[in-house]
């Protein structure tokens, strides 16, 4: 239950979370009107499959330039920059892809 004081204020009222039904305050709530819960698992889902998207790109890049550049030793520095920097960027880009993604399949994970 709520107090009157509460309500007056707003921000204390009870609203269904978007992704998974349940009851939390709408001052809790973020606003795509999801749960902390939901929004802490979006954001470690998300993390966790850019940086997956972000290894995948750093490894074909890595066997690219292996296979293809085949870089000699005074170069093989940089081209660890190079994977180093794809890694970074893709796990960037695909965790924001992957948030978008489970907000509009309205689910956190
Ligand atoms: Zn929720």
């Amino acid at each position: 239950m709520r107090s009157a004081a509460e309500v007056r204020l707003g921000g204390a009222e009870d609203l269904h979370c978007a992704a998974c039904g349940k009851e939390a305050q709408a001052s809790s709530m973020d606003r795509y009107l999801w749960c902390e819960g939901c929004v802490a698992d979006l954001r470690s889902s998300a993390i966790r499959v850019g940086w997956m998207a972000g290894g995948v790109a750093a490894a074909a890049l890595a066997i690219w330039i292996v296979a293809v550049q085949q870089p000699s030793r005074m170069l093989a520095g940089g081209w660890v920059g190079v994977v180093i920097a794809a890694f970074w960027l893709v796990g960037r880009a695909g965790r924001e892809v992957a948030q978008g993604v489970l907000r509009y399949r309205g689910r956190a994970r």
